[in-house]
C-alpha cells in the first residue's frame, strides 16, 4: 500500500469553486456576501434576518476523547462528516470551525485545517490572514493597553488627589476575552453591548474601569463589525464551512462562533445538517459548548458525536509516551488488545460526560492504517457496553466524505431521536458549587480546593452579583484532571483552583485550575 500524500499535496490537488458559486448554492443572495478574492467571504448578518423564520436544521457537536500527541483528529472528522453528508448522503450539510493558532500554522501541524481528504481549501487562506478577525482583535486589544498606557501616564503628572483614583492595572487578557466575546456573540448590537461592558483595568481604589469608562467603546466595535460575520469557504468536496473565531489562549471556550452556527442551521433547513466543533477532550469543549454557549444561543443540539483513535486508547490504557520526532513505540502500530481495552476505561468516561446532557451519542472512530479489525472491534463493543447509541470506524481521512458515509447515516438516524437536552448545573447555584459540580461529574475529582485567592474572588463577585454567571474553566486539555501527565482515568484526585477571573464581556467566570497558564493579570 502506498502512503498517502501529505496534507499540503492533497489540499493542492483540488481546485475550489468560487466563493461566488458557493454562495448562491447555500441560498445566500449577493449582496449579504463579502468577497475577499475569489474562494473566501465574509457572510451578512443581514442574512439571518432574513432567514429568520425559518426552521432550523439538525444540530450536531463534535467531541472527542482527552488529545495524545498522536493527534484524535476532531476537525477532520468535522470535515469528513460534512462531506459525507453533503456530497455523498445528498442532505444539505454545513461544518463550523475555527481557525487554527498562528502556532499551527507555522510547522506544529503543517497549516491544514483538517487533514488528509477532509480538509478546507485552499490551506493558505484558511490558516494565515482568512479575512483578518484575528488582526482585528489584535488591533482592538492594543488599542484598549494604550489607552490604559496613556491614562496611567496623563493621570501620574496630575496632583495627588487625582492619584487616588487612577488605574493601577490592567485586567487580565484582553484579546482573549474579545475573541471570547466574538464567539459569543448573537447580533452586532449584543457585540457593542458586550465589548462597552468589558473590564479592562481596575483603579487604585479597586474600582473596575470598562472600554465605555475609557470612552473607547465605540471605537472597539467599529473595530470589529467585521470581524463578528463568519468567513464561509469549503471543503475539498465543496461542501460549505463556516471558519470563524480563533484559539488565543487556555481560556478561549475552544468553539466556534454561536453566529457562524446561527446562520448555517438557517442556511440548511429542516431537512440539513450543521456540524459544529468543540475541541479539548469532552469534559472541557464540548462541557463549554452545552453550558455556555448553548446556553447564550438557545440553541438545542440534536447529536453528540465522540470521535476516538485506537492510538489514543492506548496511550490512555497507559502505553508508553509518544514523543514528537522520535520513533513510534510498537505498541502504536501493532494489535495490542490489552493497552487498547485499558484505556476503553478513558473512552467510557467520556462517553459518561457527554451523555449527561441528554443527547444520543454516537463514537466515531477516526481510523489509522495501523488499526486492526480487532482493534476497531473491540472499542465499537466497548462504546456500546459504554452507551454509545452506535460506533462506527470510518476513514474520511483516506478517503473522503466517503469513508464516512456510514457515520452520517448513525447521525442521520440519532437525530430523529426525541430527547430533552439538560445543562449541567444552574445558573442561580453558588460560584464554588458550580465549579464543583464540573470537577466532579465531568473530571471526576474527588473534591475542589479553593485555594485563599479563589476563595476572596467567590466573596467578591458574589457581592458583586456576578454569582449567576456560567463557568469557563481554564484546565489543561491533555488530562481529565488538572497533571497533564495523568492520562486514562484519575480519580481521586483534588482539584486546585488558583485564582477566579471574571470576563463581564464574555459573560462567564473563568477559575484558573492547577498550574494552567493565561495572559492573566498584566501590572502596568
Ligand atoms: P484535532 O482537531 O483533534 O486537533 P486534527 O483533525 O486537526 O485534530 O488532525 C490533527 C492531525 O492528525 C492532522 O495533521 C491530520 O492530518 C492527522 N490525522 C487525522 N486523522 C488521521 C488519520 N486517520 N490518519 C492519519 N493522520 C490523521
Ligand atoms: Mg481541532
Amino acid at each position: 500500500q502506498k502512503p498517502q500524500p501529505s496534507d499540503t499535496a492533497i489540499a493542492h490537488s483540488f481546485t475550489p469553486k468560487t466563493i461566488g458559486r458557493l454562495a448562491r448554492e447555500v441560498g445566500l443572495f449577493s449582496e449579504e456576501v463579502e468577497h475577499y478574492g475569489t474562494t473566501r467571504a465574509k457572510v451578512r448578518l443581514e442574512a439571518l434576518n432574513r432567514l429568520k423564520t425559518q426552521p432550523d436544521g439538525k444540530y450536531l457537536v463534535v467531541t472527542g476523547i482527552t488529545p495524545t500527541p498522536l493527534g484524535e483528529g476532531t476537525t477532520t472528522t468535522t470535515l469528513g462528516l460534512a462531506q459525507a453528508l453533503g456530497a455523498h448522503l445528498h442532505v444539505n450539510s454545513f461544518a463550523c470551525v475555527r481557525q487554527p493558532s498562528q502556532g499551527s500554522n507555522f510547522g506544529v501541524k503543517g497549516g491544514a485545517v483538517g487533514g488528509g481528504y477532509s480538509q478546507v481549501i485552499p490551506m493558505e487562506e484558511v490558516s494565515l490572514h482568512l479575512t483578518s478577525d484575528t488582526q482585528a482583535v489584535m488591533a482592538a486589544s492594543s488599542l484598549v493597553v494604550d489607552t490604559i498606557n496613556a491614562r496611567v501616564l496623563s493621570e501620574s503628572t496630575q496632583s495627588d488627589k487625582v492619584i487616588k483614583n487612577n488605574i493601577i492595572f490592567l485586567s487580565g487578557s484582553v484579546a482573549s476575552e474579545m475573541m471570547a466575546v466574538l464567539a459569543l456573540s448573537t447580533s452586532l448590537g449584543d457585540m457593542t453591548r458586550r465589548l462597552a461592558r468589558m473590564v479592562v483595568a481596575y483603579s487604585r481604589k479597586g474600582k473596575p474601569v470598562t472600554t465605555e469608562d475609557l470612552g473607547i467603546s465605540g471605537v472597539l466595535a467599529t473595530l470589529m463589525r467585521d470581524a463578528v460575520k463568519p468567513s464561509l469557504m469549503q471543503t475539498m468536496e465543496g461542501t460549505p464551512v463556516f471558519v470563524h473565531t480563533c484559539p488565543l489562549s487556555d481560556i478561549a471556550q475552544g468553539n466556534s462562533s454561536i453566529l457562524a452556527d446561527q446562520i448555517a442551521l438557517k442556511l440548511v433547513g429542516p431537512e440539513g445538517f450543521v456540524v459544529t466543533e468543540a475541541e479539548g477532550g469532552a469534559e472541557l469543549g464540548m462541557e463549554k459548548f452545552f453550558d455556555i454557549k448553548c446556553r447564550s444561543s438557545g440553541l438545542h443540539p440534536d447529536v453528540v458525536v465522540m470521535v476516538a483513535t485506537v492510538h489514543g486508547l492506548k496511550i490512555h490504557g497507559g502505553g508508553p509516551a509518544v514523543t514528537a520526532g522520535s520513533a513510534m513505540p510498537k505498541e502504536y502500530s501493532a494489535e495490542n488488545l490489552t493497552l487498547l481495552e485499558n484505556g476503553c476505561s478513558h473512552l467510557k468516561r467520556q462517553l459518561e460526560n457527554a451523555r449527561a446532557f441528554g443527547l444520543p451519542v454516537i463514537v466515531a472512530i477516526n481510523t489509522f492504517s495501523t488499526d486492526t479489525d480487532a482493534e476497531l472491534g473491540l472499542v465499537c463493543e466497548q462504546a456500546k457496553l459504554a452507551g454509545a447509541l452506535e460506533a462506527v470506524p470510518c476513514s474520511h481521512w483516506a478517503e473522503g466524505g466517503a469513508g464516512a458515509v456510514a457515520l452520517g447515516q448513525a447521525v442521520q438516524r440519532a437525530a430523529e431521536i426525541p430527547h430533552q437536552m439538560n445543562f449541567l448545573y444552574d445558573l442561580e447555584m453558588p460560584i464554588d458549587d458550580k465549579i464543583r459540580a464540573i470537577a466532579k461529574s465531568m473530571y471526576g475529582a474527588g473534591d475542589v480546593e479553593l485555594l485563599p485567592q479563589a476563595q476572596q474572588k467567590v466573596a467578591l463577585f458574589s457581592k458583586q452579583g456576578l454569582g449567576n454567571l456560567p463557568i469557563c474553566m481554564a484546565k489543561t486539555h491533555l488530562s481529565l484532571s488538572h497533571d497533564p501527565e495523568r492520562k486514562g482515568v484519575p480519580t481521586g484526585f483534588t482539584l486546585p483552583i488558583r485564582d477566579i477571573h471574571a470576563n463581564l464581556g464574555a459573560g462567564f467566570l473563568y477559575p484558573l485550575v492547577g498550574t494552567v497558564s493565561t495572559g492573566a493579570v498584566t501590572h502596568l
